[in-house]
């Protein structure tokens, strides 16, 4: 169950605090404050460990303060649409507004390799006014001996030239505990130039002990894959590791799943989940085509698999694309085949605009059928 204050109260407040008083009286329940900060104010959720069923809810509903009750009904309690539930979700970061409404894409290098290609890359989103970027630092090889990214040692360098840039996020993926603090650390020496969403990639997906690290850091909000090979709900119970420690600035990407079904592409396009996620969680959801589809193959009509597999996430809701670029793809230490061309940047931002402004008249369309209903 969770108790959601009216917008003017929180647990600081004599009136919230009664509120938590009365939770905290009740046999065999653990209460636990959220702060949801919105674009407008701040929402206090007050959420019910424990065995709820002898409350009664509409008692608690009745309570000075309360707004309103949602009984908890998937067992991603913090981050699930649940049956009567209109909490609102999103959040800003560095300026940048993620929700289920939004659309932002991050184009950029799969991993970074070179100084001259990062600053081509981020002067090109820069010119096309874009403000978001990924760039991987730690990269989780299948080889060993495969490159295993520039680590700590490229961040002052990656952060200075996205504030040189305007680069307000950076996806950046991260592997093990220790890259949060080595991120953090370079953020601060630097003087924030920019902002960091931490990737929590596929194969990590269920590595829960580095889930509980990032949910426990407030500062980074966090861009989490589906796992590979697992059921969708699994994932999504995963992501709930990193709300359950308080972070709740979290987008939901989907990557494509592993199996040979999905043959020539590299995994079995799941975009077709776009409205799944954004019907079972508040979860913004993000679209990764390049690691999907991991070809630059086009189709007779001209247009690549990429781009076909981009437009089918954008026209089916998605709030954010991330996907690979390279300024000279043979030469990138990863994914160079699946890394599209800076003279595509224009095309394949046209061509999302094309599927924004389609999914956007789909979404109109939609209301009037309802509101005649
Ligand atoms: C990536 O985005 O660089 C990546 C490794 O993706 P995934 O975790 O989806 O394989
Ligand atoms: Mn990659």
């Amino acid at each position: 169950m969770i108790v959601v204050l009216q917008p003017d109260v929180n647990t600081a407040s004599e009136t919230g605090r009664k509120v938590l008083e009365y939770l905290r009286a009740k046999p065999g329940i653990t209460p636990k404050v959220h702060e949801v900060t919105g674009t407008q104010q701040v929402l206090s959720e007050i959420y019910l460990v424990g065995d709820t069923s002898t409350l009664d809810r509409q008692e608690i509903e009745s309570l000075p303060g309360v707004g309103s009750v949602v009984k908890v009904s998937r067992s991603y309690a913090v981050l699930g649409r649940h049956a009567d539930d209109t909490r609102s979700y999103g959040f800003d970061y560095n300026g940048v507004r993620f929700d289920q409404e939004s659309l932002h894409v991050f184009a950029g290098l799969c991993a970074v390799d070179t100084r001259e290609h990062v600053e081509i890359m981020m002067k090109a989103l820069a010119e096309r006014g874009l403000y978001c970027t990924r760039m991987g630092a730690y990269k989780p090889r299948t080889n060993p001996y495969s490159f295993q990214g520039l680590g700590a040692d490229c961040l002052p360098w990656v952060f200075e030239l996205a504030g040189k840039h305007g680069i307000k996020v950076i996806a950046m993926e991260i592997t093990h505990d220790s890259h949060v603090d080595e991120i953090l650390e370079t953020l601060e020496a630097t003087g924030h130039p920019t902002g960091v969403m931490l990737q929590i990639g596929t194969r990590n997906t269920q590595n829960f002990e580095l889930l509980k690290v990032v949910g426990r850091q407030r500062e980074l909000p966090v861009l989490i894959k589906r796992g590979f090979g697992i059921t969708l709900e699994e994932s999504l119970n995963a992501t709930e590791y990193l709300a359950s420690e308080g972070n709740r600035n979290i987008v939901f990407c989907l990557r494509g799943m592993k199996t040979n079904m999905g043959d020539p592409h590299r995994n079995f396009v799941d975009f077709s989940h776009v409205p799944v996620v954004k019907r079972m969680t508040l979860m913004p959801v993000c679209v990764d085509p390049s690691h999907s589809v991991g070809t630059r193959a086009a189709c007779p009509d001209g247009i690549s698999d990429i781009f076909h597999a981009t437009a089918q996430g954008v026209i089916a809701g998605a709030n954010m694309v991330l996907v690979d670029f390279h300024p000279a793809p043979p030469h990138a230490l990863v994914d160079g085949p699946q890394a599209l061309l800076m003279n595509e940047l224009d095309w394949f931002l046209a061509d999302i605009e094309i599927s924004r402004a389609a999914y956007l008249k789909r979404k109109e369309r939609a209301a009037r059928a309802l509101a005649a209903d």
